[in-house]
């Protein structure tokens, strides 16, 4: 199987072939619970008869057309991102780094505009993760990511996550904005503390320094809001989506509120296929299924996972919001578990050494239940 693709990533040495409800199947048929979405993006599920027939009719009638013109899913998914969030403009790209990428553009002009090239830094937070574009690996607060393709670009600095101080330290007049995750996810699935998130809001608004949120991972539903910002009444002045927006296909997107609506001019920035009309027609039945009740519904879904896993042996910590969870285990590492659920007939993620859980939002309490049964035998097993 690994003949012709590059050797770039721990591959399972199995071969995916279909996927329904919320459900995957290997070439041998066998069927596997499905808690890793496609890493957070097959946000419902495989086969929804809504999203297939929108994308299907879409790539008949137009698969793409350049940026040189409007298209209507296009115009469709950016009025309903700017509405459901209170954002006022939205540029498209194709996938979380692309998305970030550009809000680093974003904030860059901005402060070279206003502040006469005089504030360009930006400041992450130690353990975040924000791609693996060259910048975005620049921005991404884990050295282990800074190795091996110097030169990387500059302009970046790391604050402990969690700790003001460390942020009021690193904050200086060239700062022009502070870029986090709501809850770190490939770093662990670490959840940012409310007096730090509000505290960091204040200070961005005293200093004029943006508010850069990457809801790549924790957006569009998957915390039990559409943005996870949302649960603590932050007003981020950009915000990055991708992942689960288009429920499958690529696309990513920039959010942009009235201080950087404006920022961007034609010839600033562009991506051939960002805003393609396929991905969007998509990410359109996406966006309509977040009503309140849904999204209410995943709240409680990721309540029902944390007290299930809680009861389970071996676990020391449940991290997370909404149903983006980490387990961590004591003595035992994630990944052993995710191996031992595989010829059981379940799917699941690591972050870091947990074990990370990241199901379609569709997923019913029936097989929730079905996969948290399967995970606890695994563990009660476990010697
Ligand atoms: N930002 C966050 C928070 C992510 O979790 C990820 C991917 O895991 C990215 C950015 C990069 O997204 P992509 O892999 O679509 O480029």
């Amino acid at each position: 199987m690994e003949q012709y693709v590059a050797n770039t990533y721990a591959r399972f040495p199995l071969m995916i072939e279909r996927g329904e409800g919320v459900c995957v199947y290997d070439e041998n048929g066998k069927k596997y619970l499905d808690f890793t979405s496609g890493i957070g993006v097959n946000s419902l599920g495989y086969g929804d008869k809504e999203w297939v027939q929108a994308v299907a009719t879409q790539a008949g009638q137009l698969p793409h057309i350049s940026n040189l013109y409007y298209t209507k899913p296009m115009l469709s998914v950016a009025e309903k991102l700017c509405k459901k969030s209170g954002m006022k403009k939205v540029f498209f790209a194709n996938s979380g780094a692309e998305a970030n990428e550009g809000a680093i553009k974003v904030a860059r002009k901005y402060g070279n505009t206003k502040y006469e090239g005089k504030r360009n830094e930006i400041l992450t937070l130690v353990n975040s993760f924000h791609g693996r574009t060259m910048t975005t690996l620049s921005a991404t607060g884990q050295d282990s990511f800074h190795q091996d393709f110097h030169p990387f670009p500059t302009g970046f600095s790391y604050a402990k996550a969690n700790d003001l101080e460390d942020v009021f330290a690193k904050v200086n007049e060239n700062t022009v904005a502070i870029m986090l995750e709501i809850v770190q996810g490939e770093g662990g699935v670490i959840a940012l503390e409310n007096d730090f998130l509000k505290g960091i809001q204040s200070l961005c608004d005293e200093k004029d320094i943006l508010l850069i949120v990457d809801e790549v991972q924790t957006g569009i539903g998957r915390t039990g809001k559409l943005f996870a910002y949302e649960h603590y009444g932050l007003h981020p002045d950009i915000v990055t989506a991708a992942k689960g927006l288009g429920g499958g296909l690529p696309i990513g997107a920039i959010l942009m509120n009235e201080r950087t609506e404006g920022v961007l001019c034609p010839g600033n920035h562009g991506s051939t296929f960002g805003g393609n009309p396929v991905a969007c027609a998509g990410a359109n039945v996406v966006l309509e299924r977040m009503t309140p009740e849904f999204l209410q519904e995943v709240e409680a879904k990721g309540k029902y996972l944390r007290e299930r896993l809680w009861k389970m042996p071996y676990v020391e910590r449940v991290d997370g919001l909404g149903m983006m969870l980490g387990v961590q285990l004591k003595d035992l590492q994630g990944k052993d578990i995710v191996n031992a659920c595989i010829p059981e007939g379940a799917l699941f993620l690591t972050a870091k050494m947990k074990l990370r859980l990241l199901p379609p939002l569709t997923m019913s309490y029936e097989e929730l239940e079905q996969g948290m049964d399967i995970l606890e035998k695994v563990l009660t097993n476990w010697k």
